[in-house]
Order: structure tokens, then sequence, then C-alpha cells
């Protein structure tokens, strides 16, 4: 009976032992210096791995410049080695804890034991004779890139029986990355004029991603805490000198080429995945379905297109989902540009009451937009995009009166369709009305108007927002519009 039970202790023992498999662990430092030397070079070279006996972490590779090399076996030559070993205990305070090296493709395991220590399991015991404490050692075996994939067979060897090494699980130990750039020094910068936090808590769904990408860029370097940016466009030449992009990005989705800007403007490059999210599509392609996953936890939404109907079924979309938005367009030869917005449960009105003349133009004229991009440079739209970025802010701050970007709208709660000058000779009568012609030359001046909510007797009804005056009582099926009918 008693043996019997012995027996089963010793059982337990050894399936334990056998069932958890060893980890192999290098500090990052190591492990590159390995692969930039044994990884690369001819196979049959190797070297030297040092760390704690305790924890068998390796955290110093010596490359062995000394081993015997027949292009057929590599043989470490003890002579050479020792005195380093020596001097890296007593400088370094690390100890021999293994060996790496490299075999040509196909020889997986190490090779057995040729007498006076040669041969790898011939070493390996000369090791532990040399080395009365030592119980086990770390024996990689790499096939170099010189012929192929990287490839390290991780294997540990143990005292008890050299033949019965065992393969482990590789693991590298990265070394904490130091941040690009401190955000706490960026935050006290601009912490006067927005709330550092509340940016970083802002989701942003964006549609189109042209002249527009220098706003994300910059809302980006204010510390916004997720963009999903959407544009189905690639770069072109001509996007250069109209954009702001770069010769190597031509050929790019938009959104990627983005991407590039952004990773240049994260703390750690990490952070970039949990930021942005690139969506190479087309927004008049998706169901609403979609459009409801991609936005719906968005806390401002922006029209950045001149396409028409893309704008339209944003306007729908801001209210269906009861969010803020953002629409913006450059008028022809860039004499002017118009900034809408609205705010649900703040603005009476939605952009389609602010230009339900383009609505009319468009859905019972059969208008077609030839305006375009055509004639903008950057200047015109940076300053457009400025005007843009400001309203965002603004529009996150509403309700906070103590920053210089909060409380905007409480007394203009009506006025939320904008359009500025950017050329003294754009002739429209309403500019001439309220700002004249004579004495003064008027230029970048803006009108903030004040916009009605489209409702009878005066108007029909908005069949986006109905013209109730509350944005927040909008019912919304489809978001996409509706053409008349007939
Ligand atoms: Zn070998
Ligand atoms: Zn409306």
């Amino acid at each position: 009976m008693h043996g019997f039970s012995s027996q089963i202790t010793f059982a337990r023992t050894f399936t334990k032992k056998r069932a958890t498999k060893e980890i192999m662990r290098f500090e990052e430092a190591p492990y590159k210096e390995l692969v930039s030397t044994v990884g690369q070079l001819p196979p049959e070279t190797g070297g030297l791995l040092f760390g704690s006996r305790d924890d068998y972490v390796v955290k110093r590779f010596h490359y062995d410049t000394s081993g015997s090399r027949s292009g057929a076996s590599y043989d470490p030559d003890p002579d050479v080695l020792n005195p380093i070993i020596q001097r890296i205990w007593e400088e370094e305070g690390l100890a021999l804890i293994g060996w790496a090296h490299s075999h040509p493709r196909g020889v997986r395991r190490l090779s057995g034991d040729y007498g006076n220590g040669v041969g790898d399991l011939g070493y390996l015991r000369a090791i532990f004779n040399a080395l009365p404490n030592l119980e086990k050692f770390l024996v990689p075996i790499l096939y170099s890139t010189n012929n192929g994939k990287l490839e390290i067979m991780p294997y540990v060897a143990y005292r008890d029986n050299v033949k019965d090494y065992r393969e482990a699980k590789l693991k590298i130990k990265h070394a904490p990355q130091k941040p690009a750039f401190a955000k706490k020094a960026l935050d006290a910068k601009i912490d006067k004029s927005v709330n550092p936090q509340l940016i970083a808590n802002t989701k942003i769904f964006a549609v189109g991603c042209g002249g527009a990408n220098n706003i994300y860029e910059n809302v980006f370097r204010l510390g916004l805490g997720h963009l999903s940016v959407m544009d189905f466009d690639t770069v072109d030449d001509s996007n250069l000198v109209t954009q702001g992009w770069y010769a190597d990005q031509i050929g790019k989705p938009k959104v990627e080429a983005l991407a590039d800007t952004f990773s240049r403007l994260v703390p750690f490059k990490h952070d970039l995945k949990r930021r942005l999210t690139c969506l190479n599509e087309d927004f008049l392609a998706l169901d609403d379905q979609t459009l409801i996953e991609q936005a719906g936890d968005a806390d401002l939404l922006m029209f950045m297109t001149d396409n028409f109907w893309a704008q339209a079924r944003g306007n729908r979309l801001a209210l269906k989902l009861q969010k803020p938005a953002i629409f913006a367009m450059m008028y022809e030869r860039a004499q002017c540009c118009e900034v809408s917005f609205i705010i649900p449960g703040v603005t009476p009105s939605c952009h389609r009451c602010a230009v339900s003349n383009r609505y009319k133009a468009y859905l019972e004229e059969g208008y077609e937009n030839d305006v375009g991009s055509e004639g903008s440079l950057i200047f015109q739209t940076h300053l457009l995009n400025s005007i843009i970025g400001e309203l965002a802010l603004a529009i996150l701050h509403r309700d906070l009166p103590e920053y210089e970007h909060g409380a905007w709208f409480d007394k203009n709660k009506g006025r939320n369709f904008l359009q500025t000058r950017l050329n003294p000779k754009y002739d429209d009568p309403y500019f001439t009305k309220i700002f004249g012609n004579e004495p003064r030359a008027v230029c970048f001046d803006s009108i903030w108007q004040n916009i009605e909510p489209e409702c009878p007797p005066k108007y029909k009804s908005c069949p986006d927002c109905s013209g109730s005056g509350d944005l927040t009582k909008a019912v919304i099926d489809s978001t996409m519009v509706k053409l008349p009918q007939a």
C-alpha cells in the first residue's frame, strides 16, 4: 500500500514537470543582437547568452567570433570564451545561461557528442561538468535569413539528461517604450482655450478626406480621442498643390495617407490603432445599419465633401442619431465659402432648412454641381478649414462657458449658417447690404445667419426636421434623401 501511493506521487510530479512548457525569455536588446548576427550570417555561427540563473532571462548576448567554423559545424573555443565569461560576470554580474548557434536548414536537432566537448551534446556535457551549480542551459538553434526565413528552435537542456532537451516557448520582453513627446506639456499650452480631457474623450465621425485632411490633423494635434474618417478617393498628383499631400502618397487611399500624418503625432505608435479608423468606402453606397454602427458613438459628425447627396444624407444621419454635425462648401472660384451646422437641442433648424434652395435645385430642377474644388488654393481651403475647426471645438465645448471655446451658441442658437468672403471681388448683395461697399474694402468678413426652421405658412415643412424648431423631435426613417414624387 505504501509503495503504491508513493508511486502515484511520483507519477504526478513527473507529469507536471513534462506538461508545463518551459518559456525562454529574451530582453529585446540581446534578442536583436542575436538576430542581427547569428540570425543573418551563413549557418554554424553562434554566441553566448548571459543573465541570472534565478530567472534565466537573457539580458546579454555575446557574439562569438572564435568558434571553429568548418561550414558544417561550429564548436565554441573554451580558451577564448572562458575569460569573456569571467569578465562579464565580474563587470556586469551576469552569469552564463545559454549558448545560441545556427544550423544549416534541415538540421533541426542538436548534434551529438563526439567526445572532447565536440558536437552540441558534447559541448553541453562539458559545460555542465565545468559548472556544477548549473541545472539547466538554454541552447536555441537558429536557421538564419542567409538562405530563407528566420526560425528559432528554443531548446532547453537539463543537467540530469542532456539528450532529453526540450523545446520551450520563445518570448521577447520588449523594453518599455519612451513616449515621443510629453502630452502633458501640450495640454498645458491649450487648457484655457479648450478642455484637453474633453477632447481626449471625444469621438468624431467624418466623411471626406480631401481638402479637409488638415482639420483632422489639427484636431488630432489637440489630442482628439478617436477619429473615424471615410473617403474612397486616392491621392493624385494635383492634390499635392490643393490638399497638402506629399509625392510619396500619390496612389494611396487618402484615409491611409492621413494615417501617415497621424502616426507622426502620437506619443506611442500603438496609440494610432486606438485613435484612428480609416474607412476606405463610399458613404453613399453603405446601408443605414453600417453607418449607424460606424457613427453611432461619435460626439460630432463632419461632412467635409462638396457632394450634395453626401451632405444631404449626412443631415438625415445626424438627425437620426441626434448628433451635432458640420457641413462645409466652397463656392465658385473659391471667392466665398459656407459652413452650416446643427446641434439637436440647440439649433432650431437643420442643414436642409439652411440650404433649401439648393435642395430644390438638385431634387426638383435636376441641377448638377459644376463648381467642385476647381480654383481652390490651399490657402483658401485652410481658411475654410480653420473656421470649421473653430466651430467643431465650439460645438464640443458648448456647455462649458469657462473655456474660450465654450458657450458660443447661448445667444446665437439660431445662427447656424455662416458664409465667409474670401475675395474682395466677391459680389453678393447680402454681403453688400450688411457690410456696404464704400468707403471700405471688405474681405474675409463672415456673416453668421439666423436660419428659420422651415414650416408653414411661410415654407413647406422641412422633410428632414419637419421645421418644428426642435431638432430632437425629428423622425428619420431612411437616411437616403427621397426624390420628390412625380
Ligand atoms: Zn549545432
Ligand atoms: Zn430642417
